[in-house]
């Protein structure tokens, strides 16, 4: 495809082409690629060539391509001015097609020039404003055209297997290793903590040797990026018993998850007080310096920062929520099945929470603190059974959910062991699991 703009009589085309054929040198990513193609390759890569100067005298016209990057802080025309455009040829062009937003250029964006060597400017210029998105701007019969091209995502399925070693964190960061992005596998642990916390308090109750299995499904870029994921499945063995989360979706309803047993792993109760990604010891399991003394009583605690939000365990109504000597600031509330939920050494209260208040499952109610006969922050919880403290382990224990409809328990089975048989499959064959950890 050859420009007829030669033939507008550009003053300075000789000058222009010479100009095309030197620059580069502080862009560093300049280069040209060979002229085979009539259509110029996707500008992802910079590919090396040879030295323009080798290039000498008069030349057969070739196509040719020139892959250039957005600097930061720089605008595209600057860039296209590099490449041989006229600023004003180079404004004409974004106005024509008026499809580039400039607020959505990103540094490092690779900008492709191309045209035949004897044209003083490009016919083509290509870019790559989002990693789904191409648009390709043409010079033809005398004005610029966009043409818009969507790249596909796709998504895979990726297994991962660890046995617990210092902890729930460290271990999946490894199993899931660069199958995701890091920011994204904390995500995905977080969840992971989240998926059970009406089953485990991961914080207490996961212990080395433990193990966890996880089937996730990643979104992966046109690039080939994996950006995120979601889980469709995990398998845990804590102190001997399995626990699954298997994501189904029944008719009619937005897909929950569940246990073996077909259980909805929603229940009555969360396990624990505090989101496990507050819990501050769990990052290394280290033992909070003051739990030795606070074993004496009845009550588990939990090592976290001043401030950190204390949710409620179940739906309840306040009872107290007040000083009481060694407990400092105490909360307690009252649920459904007559148990008692108490927390202590809180900084405050959430706003609204006093006596005769009914509060949510999950609901911030007030905040983790040090008050009362406690030496640094941390939380102090209690579960109540008939006025007595119990082990919340053993209180808490099977409060568990609603079952999976019958008619659909079928489909259900059919699915997790589909989904189980994934997980042993991929993470003792160790395809995934060795490209996760290379
Ligand atoms: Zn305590």
């Amino acid at each position: 495809m050859s420009s007829p703009r030669k033939s507008k009589g550009r003053p300075h085309g000789r000058l222009r082409a010479t100009t095309y054929l030197v620059v580069g040198g502080a862009a560093a990513v300049a280069a040209y690629l060979t002229p085979e193609a009539p259509e110029p390759a996707r500008p992802v890569v910079a590919a090396l060539a040879e030295s323009p100067r080798a290039v000498e005298a008069p030349l057969a016209p070739v196509w040719r391509s020139r892959v250039d990057t957005l600097g930061r802080g720089e605008t595209l025309v600057a860039v296209l001015e590099r490449a041989g455009v006229s600023r004003s040829e180079a404004a004409r062009a974004l106005q024509q097609t008026d499809v580039l937003d400039p607020r959505q250029l990103r540094a490092g964006m690779t900008v492709t020039t191309s045209g035949m060597s004897t044209d003083s400017m490009p016919a083509e210029i290509v870019v790559q404003p989002e990693v789904d998105r191409v648009v390709r701007l043409k010079y033809l019969a005398g004005a610029w055209k966009a043409i818009e091209e969507r790249l596909a995502w796709r998504t895979d399925t990726v297994a991962a297997r660890g046995v617990i070693a210092s902890s729930l964190y460290e271990t999946m960061h490894q199993a899931i290793g660069r199958n995701l992005p890091a920011p994204k596998r904390s995500e995905l642990v977080w969840k992971l903590a989240d998926l059970f916390e009406y089953r485990i308090d991961m914080s207490r109750d996961l212990q080395k040797g433990d193990s966890v299995g996880l089937l996730i499904e990643r979104r992966v870029a046109p690039d080939g990026s994996p950006r995120d994921a979601k889980i469709l499945a995990a398998a845990l063995t804590v102190g001997g018993k399995p626990v699954e989360a298997i994501r189904f979706r029944g008719k009619g309803t937005l897909g929950d998850f569940y246990d073996q047993e077909g259980k909805s792993l929603r229940a009555a109760f969360l396990r624990a007080p505090l989101e496990f990604r507050r819990i501050s010891s769990v990052f290394g399991m280290r033992r909070h310096p003051i739990l030795g003394i606070l074993k004496a009583h009845r009550g588990t605690d939990y090592a976290a920062s001043s401030g950190t939000p204390v949710r409620a365990i179940g739906e309840g109504t306040v009872i107290k929520a007040g000083w009481s000597g060694g407990y400092g600031n105490v909360l307690e509330i009252r649920h459904r099945n007559g148990f008692v939920s108490r927390y202590g050494h809180l900084r405050g209260f959430a706003k609204g929470v006093r006596p005769g208040k009914s509060v949510g499952i999950g609901q911030t109610v007030a905040f983790v603190g040090t008050t009362g006969l406690s030496t640094a922050p941390h939380l102090h919880f209690e579960v109540l059974v008939g006025g007595q403290q119990r082990d919340p382990r053993v209180a808490l224990r099977d409060k568990s959910g609603w079952p999976i409809e019958r008619r659909e328990k079928g489909a259900f089975t059919a699915l997790r062991q589909r989904l189980l048989a994934q997980i042993d499959a991929r993470s003792t064959g160790a395809p995934h699991l060795a490209s996760a950890n290379d």
